[in-house]
């Protein structure tokens, strides 16, 4: 069954921070009615507060240095780093570098093929290597899977697919479906930064092992508070407050048409009179990224009992 492992940096939701801005001491996972299967976590946006129960996975930033020729990390130095960082029995991604327009794709093929292959030997024992499959063509996708496969990688991860994004759905879905018939059935196979709804029920269909994403924040930065009906996503406008940090003095004031809700994210920031469904402070905003998580978790368990229950 497709785990869910949201990303988390070290700017969403802190206890420093929260001691500052509300005067308690909230973790993050207190702000949730259900625990995802686990976090993914960043050496770029590092965190140290992860639950040390759950597993994470972690990746060495590769969007923060894509414009770079070569990157400034490479195997050694990534599982020096994550063996220092990351909670045992967390998967950790071999280092890669990500294949954009206007780049020399050769070079980035053949420094990630060498770097895979240096990190399965580096990594650290208490660690699980992931490598990542890029790719231009969806023929070099499969032979990527299957380098990375016959090198020793029992987890790999599909990269680049989440910049096609929801309007190459189809396209998406027939890359990692193809993949996964081509990889043994064994093979933990995950897909980097895709987990909207309509993707979450073909990869509960494909197989996929697990999937991370960040659109929880993304849509909360948005000013969007998401519901679900009928398995179909619902936004709605945060209400602009005037005078704050991200609001303008003339703008009017509005009121959100989102209904009041009272998962573990909106009843503990209302308890400090911050109401999640408004703009206009960080606390707000993550309270409404964090509720947009509980509702997107509740949602993506009725999928799975719907998928178990076939
Ligand atoms: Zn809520």
């Amino acid at each position: 069954m497709t785990k869910l492992f949201p990303a988390i940096i070290d700017a969403d939701w802190n206890i420093p921070w929260c001691v500052r801005t509300l005067g308690e001491e909230i973790h993050f996972t207190e702000l949730l009615d259900e625990q995802p299967d686990g976090w993914l976590n960043s050496l770029h946006y590092y965190r140290n507060d992860l639950p040390k129960d759950n597993h994470a996975i972690y990746d060495c930033g590769a969007w923060s240095y894509r414009n770079q020729y070569t990157p400034p990390i490479d195997s050694k130095k990534a599982a020096n780093e994550y063996n220092e960082k990351a909670n045992s029995g967390s998967i950790v991604i071999a280092p890669d570098h990500m294949l954009i327009d206007g780049v020399d794709i050769k070079y980035r093929q053949e420094w990630n093929r060498q770097e895979a292959v240096k990190f399965l030997q580096d990594c650290p024992n208490h660690l699980t290597p992931m490598g990542v499959i890029h790719g231009i063509t969806l023929n070099d996708r499969i032979e990527n899977a299957e380098n990375l496969i016959n090198a020793g990688y029992q987890y790999v991860a599909i990269g680049g697919v989440a910049g096609l994004g929801g309007k190459m759905l189809n396209a998406v879905v027939e890359i990692v479906e193809t993949i996964k018939k081509a990889i043994p059935t064994e093979t933990h196979l995950h897909v980097l930064g895709l987990t909207n709804l309509r993707f979450f029920k073909e990869w509960l269909r494909i197989g996929v092992s697990s999937v991370d994403g960040s659109a929880h924040t993304i849509d909360a930065i948005n000013g969007k508070i998401v519901y679900y009906e009928n398995g179909v996503k619902m936004s709605y406008a945060a209400s602009k407050t005037p005078g704050s940090e991200d609001g303008f003095l003339f703008e009017i004031p509005s009121i959100s048409q989102a209904p009041e809700c009272d998962c573990r994210a909106c009843l503990t920031l209302r308890k400090f009179g911050k109401d999640t469904r408004q703009s206009g402070s960080k606390a707000k905003t993550i309270g409404r990224a964090f509720h947009n998580l509980n509702m997107y978790i509740k949602e993506i368990n009725k999928l799975k009992k719907a998928h178990d229950d076939q």
